[in-house]
């Protein structure tokens, strides 16, 4: 196979100039590639994450993330039949920044609520993955007690992409790992760019771990987080820490008292946790709780679930209009021509841009 052929056959083609598709877990895709999986029946993919069978719910998550047309129309249809199934969970983000702990705790909290039967899958939404080379989750030894837990199920974090497509794909894992029976669903995100609000969007509670002794500036959490967040816990509230972590958590808790109230109605926690003696770790799984029921009973919880919906729409709206358009050949053409006239000064790069929609919704309306 020349390199040029090798390129076409691949589903990870980054084409010149444009912005890469969402195509993510480069290396899960790779290896599917690899081993030449058949693509199966979508009956027998749906049979397979109904009965929980892992190997068949990791091929679809890989077809989910998989650019390649053919997968991506399976997998539509994988998603598609598993939606009557799905919205049975409690579903959690959890964010902060590097070192704040945060693999360490979601081994805790997951340990502490598979102990009482609770089906856990562990999902991560990791933009600066492909600069970090895979820095949330792409090691599952961080979780090792959790990685071969039977009640749990951790997918490494997606290690390429827009955050957009990125995002996107996590909300149909979500929909799939749910109708293979998880009910609880916990999102990892580094606390520090865009990837908490797209987050939040797909979440029912929304989990900031900080750590005591430094401000929020220091660790790079910004003033939106905190605002967005239904608890905060101090994490690393052990040892020497203990005292610090009260002090942390009593002015997180007054500076909350500043914002305005939330829609849920809720108000935010403050507290403290540790997942090296555990301390705490069964009040952040109490307070998830509360926060549902809460939730669930002033109407919040479903409310919150349709505007995700309604937001997804337009995000799928937003996305496919931005796939079409660049995969399209004759805009590909075009983009070359454009960049060379822009480098040139020939066209100035608004200019360039407009004539390209133009003629790309003249096409399509013709
Ligand atoms: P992440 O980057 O947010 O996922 O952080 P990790 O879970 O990898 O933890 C970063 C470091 O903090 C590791 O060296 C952990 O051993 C340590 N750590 C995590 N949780 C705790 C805790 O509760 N107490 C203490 N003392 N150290 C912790």
């Amino acid at each position: 196979m020349t390199e040029n052929n090798k390129h076409k056959k691949s589903a990870l083609q980054v084409k010149k100039g444009v912005e890469q598709p969402s195509t993510i877990n480069v290396k899960a895709v790779k290896e599917f590639m690899h081993k030449k999986h058949d693509i199966l029946p979508v009956e027998k993919y749906i049979d397979g994450i109904l009965s929980n069978n892992r190997t068949i719910l990791s091929q679809a998550i890989t077809l989910i993330e998989s650019s390649l047309p053919k997968h991506q129309e399976i997998a539509q249809q994988i998603i598609k039949k598993c939606l009557p199934h799905s919205g049975n969970s409690i579903r959690v983000g959890v964010t902060g920044v590097p070192g704040v702990g945060k693999s360490m705790f979601i081994e805790a909290l997951g340990k502490h609520i598979t102990n009482f039967n609770r089906k856990l899958a562990v999902l991560a939404i990791d933009p600066s993955s492909e600069r970090s080379k895979g820095s949330i989750l792409g090691d599952k030894t961080r979780m090792e007690e959790l990685s071969v837990d039977e009640n749990a199920f951790i997918r490494p974090s997606p290690s390429a992409g827009s955050l957009g497509g990125v995002a996107r794909k996590t909300r149909e894992i979500i929909i799939i790992c749910e109708a293979a029976g998880f009910d609880t669903i916990f999102i990892e995100t580094v606390g520090v760019g865009q990837s908490e609000t797209a987050v939040h969007s797909m979440v029912d509670f929304f989990l900031l771990l900080m750590l005591a002794g430094a401000g929020d500036e220091l660790q790079g959490i910004k003033r939106g987080i905190i605002e967005i967040s239904d608890a905060i816990f101090i994490n690393k509230a052990d040892g020497d820490n203990i005292e610090k972590a009260h002090f942390a958590k009593n002015e997180f808790q007054n500076a909350l008292h500043l914002f305005p109230p939330a829609e849920s109605k809720w108000t935010a926690v403050t507290d403290i946790c540790s997942s090296l003696t555990k301390n705490g770790i069964y009040r952040i799984w109490e307070t998830i709780l509360k926060y549902e029921t809460f939730t669930k009973q002033n109407g919040y919880f479903f409310k919150k679930r349709k505007k995700q919906e309604n937001y997804r729409m337009f995000e799928t709206i937003d996305q496919s209009l931005k796939d079409k358009f660049y995969h399209n050949p004759e805009i590909q053409k075009l983009l070359l021509e454009a960049e060379k006239d822009i480098q040139n000064n020939n066209i100035s790069s608004y200019v360039a841009a407009q004539k390209m929609l133009d003629f790309y919704f003249r096409k399509i309306n013709n």
